[in-house]
């Protein structure tokens, strides 16, 4: 199926009308009367097929009046097909008013039904409406001048009239959508491509039907004329408006040749007749497939649009973070970074002594090393997290990760080794996180704690971690000052600090942190009388589940 795009024909830009578009469009106009110039009345231009009706009203469309060009094109027309067979004075005249008819059609169809309308169900029989009242009133200003001029009986008027209306009427069904959706064509010879089946099907259809109406059937035997409406609705079913127009287009090619073969001059009438409820079909029911199929391309994009969206937001929230990184940088790396030093320091200190060969150098130095690399593995994993790349999430044992944190906070004489209690279920299963970022979180809380309970001196602080249905909830807990109310509703908030020295983005940072290892970070009621936090985070379920 075909999409139509708005971008094709957009009625507020018009169609530039250069001398050679000019020709063009005359030559088009005399041509396409000129083939379908067949069982006219009277030799008059009554005939049941006027393509180049569509041409006027696409011509007038697009290109926003050029009233005389269009009016000069019928006068042309008129003498060089028909000659002069009538009172000179009708041809112009009847010229005029068809093209003030067209002119007028071509408005209603400019501001109320947009040619973007032939893609939903409204909009097209919105246009058939149009194409019928403009057919009928051209032909009754055309046959009513012939007859006022004696050059048709009238008691022919209402057979001539229907002719007249049915010719224009199918021009304007056929051409006017075809030329002025041109654009669309690149976008259907694709969806043709991508159904060769289907097109050959549909061409072997159109020949099988043109075989058995003007071939196996008397010339006129219109019996078979309903199997034209196989393949030409099988084409607007799989390629909605423009595949029709197009399996339309060469029924309606194929009918002006088989028609030499009818001799009977009601024949082609009826035929038109035929063709029109095929065309209205065809069309409203191809309308209603490209309505659908736009609907559902719509609703795609916007799904698209959404997902893009949603993923800029959450880069944009942590871009707008990166003035942050810099503060974030110096609030996390300050641990390592004081390890690091104090590591240092020691070692100068054992190397100034002159003893070289002080058994206490090499481990302090790995470790200072330890500390460097801690450092940068830190800065890596936040500045790609600022970047917006995923974090590397993997199974981890929660235990040995806040053993080790444990144990530097002890080793770093801050707290007396009785002030931490650790209860730690010790069937904890693992969980799915990034290391570095469950470190970050973890040591942030500790931090905090510690800097919550300095004053006491029984201060005293419990890590818990135990499962809780599908997660493992892992808590902070001290029995520091805690926190007022104010303090508790602005936690999270990056630059929000009591302290002197504090930055005020650990929290909101650690926060970030476990919603990007899909877990969370939460404040909790403290059973210790200062501040208790929890860290939630997925089970590993494969591993846990494993046999
Ligand atoms: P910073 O530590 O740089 O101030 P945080 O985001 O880590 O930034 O903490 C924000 C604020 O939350 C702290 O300034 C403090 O007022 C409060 N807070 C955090 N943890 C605790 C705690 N365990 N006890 C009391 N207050 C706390």
């Amino acid at each position: 199926m075909v999409s139509h795009t708005s971008k094709t024909q957009n009625p507020a830009q018009p169609v530039r009308v250069s001398p050679w578009l000019v020709t063009l469009y005359l030559v088009a106009h005399v041509g396409l009367d000129a083939v379908s110039y067949v069982q006219p009345v009277l030799k008059l231009g009554i005939t049941p097929l006027s393509p180049q009706t569509g041409l006027v009203l696409a011509f007038l469309y697009a290109s926003r009046g050029n009233f005389w060009w269009v009016a000069a094109a019928f006068l042309v027309s008129e003498i060089i097909i028909r000659g002069i067979p009538m009172h000179v004075w009708i041809l112009p005249l009847q010229a005029v008013s068809i093209t003030v008819v067209y002119q007028f059609a071509a408005w209603l169809l400019r501001t109320r039904v947009p040619m973007d309308g032939v893609a939903t169900l409204s909009g097209t029989l919105k246009f058939i409406a149009t194409a019928a009242a403009t057919a009928i009133t051209a032909g009754t200003v055309s046959i009513g001048l012939y007859t006022l001029a004696s050059l048709i009986p009238s008691e022919q008027f209402s057979s001539a009239l229907a002719r007249f209306w049915v010719g224009d009427l199918n021009g304007i069904l056929l051409l006017t959508p075809l030329l002025l959706r041109f654009a669309d064509t690149p976008l259907l010879l694709r969806a043709i491509v991508a159904r060769p089946v289907a097109f050959i099907g549909v061409l072997f259809g159109l020949f099988a039907a043109f075989t058995l109406v003007f071939l196996v059937g008397n010339p006129g035997d219109l019996r078979f004329f309903y199997l034209f409406f196989v393949p030409a609705i099988s084409a607007a079913l799989i390629w909605g408006v423009p595949g029709f127009l197009l399996a339309a287009l060469a029924l309606q090619i194929s009918l002006v040749a088989g028609v030499q073969r009818l001799s009977e001059v009601a024949a082609l009438v009826d035929l038109q007749f035929l063709i029109s409820t095929l065309l209205v079909t065809g069309l409203a029911l191809g309308a209603v497939v490209t309505e659908r199929e736009n609907s559902a391309r719509l609703a795609l994009q916007r799904e698209k649009q959404l997902r893009d969206s949603q993923a800029n937001l959450a880069r944009a929230s942590r871009a707008a973070t990166t003035g942050e990184l810099a503060s974030t940088l110096a609030h996390e790396l300050n641990q390592p970074m004081t390890a690091l030093v104090s590591y240092l320091r020691a070692s100068e200190i054992m190397i100034s002594d002159g003893n070289l060969h002080d058994a206490r150098l090499a481990p302090t130095l790995r470790k200072a090393a330890d500390e460097a690399l801690r450092a940068s593995d830190i800065l890596r994993r936040l500045r790609n997290f600022y970047a917006g790349r995923d974090p590397q999430l993997e199974s981890l044992d929660l235990p040995p990760i806040i053993e080790k944190l444990v144990e530097a906070l002890r080793r770093s004489d801050r707290i007396g080794i009785e002030s931490i209690v650790l209860r730690i279920d010790p069937a904890l299963p693992a969980v799915t996180g990034d290391r570095v970022f469950i470190e970050v979180i973890l040591s942030n809380l500790l931090a905090n704690a510690l800097e919550a309970t300095a004053e006491r001196s029984n201060a005293l602080i419990e890590i818990a971690a135990a499962r809780s249905e599908r997660a493992i909830c892992l808590s902070v807990d001290d029995n520091g000052r805690g926190m007022s109310e104010q303090a508790r509703r602005d936690l999270f908030k990056a630059f929000v600090t009591s302290k002197t020295d504090g930055l005020g983005v650990g929290l909101a940072v650690s926060r970030s942190l476990a919603e990007a290892c899909g877990g969370e970070l939460r404040l909790a009621e403290s059973s210790l009388g200062g501040a208790k936090f929890e860290l939630v985070l997925p089970i590993d379920s494969v591993r846990n589940e494993s046999p």
